[in-house]
């Protein structure tokens, strides 16, 4: 039987879905807003109990980065921000009559814990990301690690400390490296790559597992000319510069056409071995957003107006990786946590300003650059926009301190600017107290 959540009818009802690097700081924003003032009653809604920031979620993988602390608990920071919270997988949209639909909720054992549910809405704002692109090959879902959440990133870094494991014990082969294979040399996979590396050196000091002897061989595999095919070559010709200084093999022009148990097969029929597999090869949205009626693109993202509202439906807004919106000079806004950030803003202005009867405001997407981080190895990219004039290369101390910021600004943001620079505290004592990685 279905349970249906009535919702409170004396103020609008703007429900958000999806808490993450976008969802999250408009359910902040609106709740300090209107919320707080009962102007609105503001529902956020998300399939998990606790927010990670996603670019950080490769540090998840390796294990340095200590979850319990970046961590934020969505009930807790609801009721300091004056939204409320909800638990819940939406499966479905009932665009006619306004309503959601969930799914159950299950425990551990897959005993049912809350019954599927139907909440209505006002106002939606989809806000559920993204998830990896694997362009249909075969065997990518059954051998390869996917880095799209928490969770995955968790279960990533327990198969590795198991390699880790099993090379301690077996005596004669403890020189033959571990090998992992990386399909996908974006943002996350060269990323993924040198932080890599980093963990093995920490590994061998904190945990005599190996004695020292346990080494990590890894292919970054792209089928393109370069890595790093979005951002600039030269960001590009030093990343790699800087992958092959750590032993990382760089195959490029590499098409991947299938996975299996022994490791990837390219397309002349070579077998790339691996004993651990990642697949980080591009992104698209949830399959189901293109078949409730609401236009979307190839990547089932929805499309929307420069206002960001849906194209189809006028109370529907999408925001962050799910949304498709052009930009005034052409192109469309790359799925990237700064244009989640600045969607966020847009969307809250409009909301506001929708109840206040007034005109709303366009997108104008502003790329403040990118940054590459290579563990601790290096970081290197470009700033552009506002910050200086065109585009500048960056590297070294003050592309790790700009790489950063992008994260201190997301935690700012949803934490206030009394309680964010506590919470960025605490983390950086963490650090320096704690294992460099999490060896459990
Ligand atoms: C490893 C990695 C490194 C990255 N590094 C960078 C970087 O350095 N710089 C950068 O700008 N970008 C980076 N990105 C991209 C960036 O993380 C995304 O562009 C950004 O997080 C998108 O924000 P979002 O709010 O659209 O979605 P997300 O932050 O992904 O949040 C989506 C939320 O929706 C929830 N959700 C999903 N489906 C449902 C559903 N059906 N029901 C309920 N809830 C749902 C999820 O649990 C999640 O909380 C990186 C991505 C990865 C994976």
């Amino acid at each position: 039987m279905q349970t249906e959540i009535k919702p409170h009818k004396a103020v609008p009802h703007i429900v958000i879905v999806g808490g993450g690097a976008g969802g999250l700081e408009l359910a902040t924003t609106l709740g300090n807003k209107l919320g707080k003032k009962q102007k609105a009653k503001i529902t956020l809604i998300d399939k998990h109990r606790v927010h990670i920031w996603k670019p950080l979620l490769h540090e998840v993988a390796t294990g340095s980065l200590d979850t319990e602390i970046d961590g934020v608990v969505y009930r807790a920071h609801a009721k300091r921000h004056h939204y409320q919270f909800q638990l819940g997988q939406l499966v479905d949209l009932d665009r006619e009559s306004k309503r959601l639909s969930f799914a159950p909720i299950l425990d551990d054992e897959e005993n049912e814990v809350v019954e599927e549910r139907q909440i209505g809405y006002d106002t939606l704002v989809l806000a559920i990301g993204s998830i990896s692109n694997d362009f249909g090959t075969p065997g990518v879902q059954e051998f390869c690690s996917l880095l799209d959440s928490k969770h995955q990133a968790q279960r990533f870094q327990q198969k590795l400390l198991n390699l880790f494991l099993k090379k301690s014990s077996t005596t004669e082969s403890a020189e033959d490296p571990i090998r992992l294979a990386i399909v996908g040399a974006g943002a996350t996979g060269v990323e993924l790559s040198a932080e890599l590396n980093h963990v093995v050196d920490v590994v061998s000091v904190y945990d005599n597992m190996t004695e020292g002897k346990t080494s990590l061989s890894i292919d970054l595999i792209e089928a393109g000319e370069r890595i790093l095919p979005a951002l600039p070559e030269r960001i590009a010709e030093s990343a790699t510069a800087e992958l092959e200084k750590l032993g990382v093999r760089v195959r490029t022009n590499t098409r991947i056409t299938e996975a299996n148990q022994n490791g990837f097969v390219n397309d002349s029929g070579e077998l790339i071995e691996a004993d651990l597999m990642v697949w980080a090869a591009g992104v698209k949205a949830e399959s189901w957003l293109s078949v409730v009626g609401l236009k979307t693109n190839r990547i089932n993202q929805v499309e929307c107006f420069r206002t960001l509202k849906s194209l189809s439906d006028p109370s529907i807004y999408a925001i962050g990786d799910c949304c498709h919106v052009e930009m005034e000079e052409g192109g469309k806004v790359p799925p990237r946590a700064q244009s989640a950030h600045q969607m966020a803003s847009t969307v809250a202005k409009n909301i506001v300003r929708e109840l206040s009867g007034k005109d709303l405001v366009e997108f104008k997407y502003t790329d403040y650059g990118s940054l590459v981080n290579l563990a601790r190895f290096s970081t290197v990219g470009s700033l552009m926009g506002n910050l200086v004039k065109g585009s500048m290369f960056i590297e070294g101390k003050i592309a790790r301190l700009m790489y950063l910021s992008l994260y201190r600004m997301h935690q700012l943001s949803i934490h206030g600017f009394i309680k964010g620079p506590f919470v960025i505290l605490l983390s950086q004592i963490s650090k320096i107290i704690r294992p460099k990685i999490k060896l459990h």
